[in-house]
């Protein structure tokens, strides 16, 4: 399914707030005195019981080494941490969990396709497109393939809504494309990018497209069949499962035409001093004993978000979002940075004559947790003129009253400066 809009099913959907809140033990606390008023999930999201306890369990009771062992915890362990995966193959819905890569995270999903997929196929003549609202890790290790290959890189303009313009991307895929990278949801603007149109097209030109999902999983459901996406990637932490680990999917030719992205042990069938013949789908790819308890608590991540729905998160979350875009345009000197017709989750603003960390600063005084600086999205901010912003970003579980909290905290910023 296209997830560009918000469908009406997202419209029409509940979510129960309170009862989200009661299953994420860190949002009941106190900073400098105030009732924490966390608005910094973009970077990194808070974690429910359901995942804290998945982690604690596998510690606990599971943990051994994976696929080596004929004893019980190392089975234990494997199955464990198989069920990860098979819970990140359900949550994309991939055909196969051959399909399904564990990773870092976004930065090291798109670093192994660059390296792996681009390195080997690209040279002096060809082109990757990107666009101009990527995070620096959907940038740099494609400036770094043009490097090493004498490829070229071409990027997709913003206008001031922070929208990709589509007669550009047009003009700019020809048949010198090679790989077209994009992000799905932009986590400085909040932008949420057409992806299926935009594959279709890749594709008509003869490219690949690898998309940056790590702010759009916790916000829209995604489908990569649907999207016929080559490659998709996203971080675990942001989609309230552990730092450390993520997803890499990929499309089962593709990968089994790819050569693996590091060596060592795991990513192995055979191997004699002279030669060594690789493991099958997914394991080539990954090499060394893997982030078994990021995979366990990754998998309960998934499923408590698939649990509630992510109709019901969407919904939620756009209101919440849309009452706060309300509240911003009565503030008087208050600018909005990312103003696209569909957007997820993300409030980027200035306030007139204020420095983002004075915003940062003074917020965090009042209990209100927000990001201030380039997002690591400096052509962003190059484009809008300005060297940081301040980003509140909302996840499951923030509500209307959270925002009035963050407003009353920016009238103190203003009474404080002006
Ligand atoms: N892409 C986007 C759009 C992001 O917001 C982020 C994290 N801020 C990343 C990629 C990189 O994610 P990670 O640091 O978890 O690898």
């Amino acid at each position: 399914m296209e997830a560009n809009a918000l469908t009406a099913n997202a419209a029409a959907a509940q979510l129960d707030v309170e009862r989200v809140r009661g299953e994420f033990p860190a949002l009941h606390q106190q900073v400098h005195g105030k009732p924490l008023v966390y608005l910094d999930s973009a970077a990194s999201a808070q974690k429910p019981s359901a995942v804290i306890e998945a982690v604690d369990h596998y510690y606990r009771h599971d943990h051994a080494n994976v696929h080596r062992g004929v004893h019980a915890l190392s089975e234990r362990a494997t199955n464990a941490y198989e069920g990860g995966r098979e819970a990140a193959r359900r949550f994309l819905n991939a055909e196969s969990v051959s399909e399904i890569v564990f990773v870092r995270g976004a930065t090291e999903g798109i670093n192994l396709v660059a390296q792996s997929y681009g390195r080997p196929r690209l040279g002096v003549g060809d082109e990757v497109l990107i666009t101009e609202m990527e995070h620096h890790s959907n940038i740099v290790p494609w400036q770094l393939l043009c490097e090493q290959t004498g490829a070229t890189l071409k990027w997709v303009p913003i206008d001031d809504r922070g929208e990709l313009l589509p007669d550009e991307y047009q003009r700019l895929l020809s048949d010198k494309t090679r790989i077209v990278a994009m992000t799905h949801v932009s986590n400085a603007l909040g932008t949420i990018v057409p992806v299926h149109d935009m594959v279709v097209q890749a594709h008509a030109a003869g490219a690949v497209v690898v998309i940056d999902g790590a702010q759009a999983v916790p916000h829209v459901d995604v489908d990569v069949r649907a999207i016929d996406a080559d490659f998709y990637t996203f971080s675990g932490h942001k989609v309230y499962g552990p730092t450390g680990i993520g997803i890499l999917y990929g499309k089962h030719a593709l990968l089994e035409a790819m050569p693996p992205y590091q060596g060592g042990g795991e990513m192995i069938k055979y191997v004699s001093l002279e030669r060594t013949v690789y493991n099958d789908l997914p394991y080539k790819f990954e090499a060394g004993t893997p982030n078994i308890a990021g995979a366990v608590g990754l998998g309960a991540a998934l499923q408590y978000v698939k649990g509630y729905g992510l109709d019901a998160i969407a919904g939620h979350e756009h209101r919440v979002l849309e009452y706060a875009r309300q509240r911003a345009e009565s503030t008087p000197g208050m600018k909005l940075i990312g103003t696209a017709a569909h957007k997820a989750s993300i409030l980027s603003f200035e306030i007139d004559g204020i420095h983002p960390h004075d915003i940062g600063t003074v917020l965090d005084h009042e209990g209100v947790a927000v990001r201030t600086g380039h997002h690591c999205a400096m052509p962003v901010m190059q484009h809008f003129g300005v060297p940081a912003t301040a980003r509140a970003s909302l996840a499951m579980y923030n509500t209307q009253a959270e925002i009035d909290a963050l407003f009353a905290g920016i009238d103190k910023v203003k009474e404080w400066f002006n």
